[in-house]
């Protein structure tokens, strides 16, 4: 991710991820969801979840094999799998995916996501958010059924508001 400042001495190292522990917790979600973790769904999981910053699609079909690249239908039939497990969220505004940061995804819901998203360094933090009951009503109020709701806040993270 290319830094639009020059504070490049920030921390902006992400907490680690045991990525084999998370692996195997999805593997184990999707058998009690009588779901099949393929190979090319973990691999794809795998990408996402190793890497610092939200990732296009693109970039998972690069990075795909070490030789090279997957075949896109592959990808995006994986991307969509995970999404509807919930292991991993789409980002809108940036046409990107990062892993669910729940930890527990246990029930399988498709919980209501928020992320702060960094506009300096490209960082993306998941925040819990309060039930949006509210949203809900007013929508079937309109006779609409609301499936997912992602909040997307745009700003500075507080390694790049060092400056201000
Ligand atoms: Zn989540
Ligand atoms: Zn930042
Ligand atoms: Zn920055």
């Amino acid at each position: 991710m290319s830094h639009a400042c020059d504070h490049h001495d920030h921390n902006h190292a992400p907490a680690p991820v045991n990525t084999a522990a998370r692996l195997a917790e999805a593997q184990t979600l999707c058998a009690e969801a009588g779901e099949r973790m393929t190979t090319s769904r973990l691999r794809t999981y795998e990408l996402i979840l190793e890497a610092s910053a939200p990732v296009k699609a693109y970039d998972v079909i690069d990075r795909f094999h070490p030789d090279g690249a997957a075949k896109p239908p592959t990808v995006y039939r994986a991307l969509s799998f995970l999404e509807h497990m919930g292991l991993i969220h789409r980002i809108e505004s940036l046409n990107a995916f990062v892993a669910c940061g729940a930890s527990d995804h246990s029930t399988g819901s498709h919980h209501t996501a928020g992320f702060l998203l960094c506009d300096c360094c490209g960082q993306s933090v998941e925040i819990a958010l309060p039930a949006l009951g509210a949203v809900d009503s007013r929508a079937a109020e309109a006779g609409f059924k609301v499936k997912r709701i992602t909040l997307e806040a745009r700003g500075l993270c507080q390694a790049c508001r060092q400056d201000d």
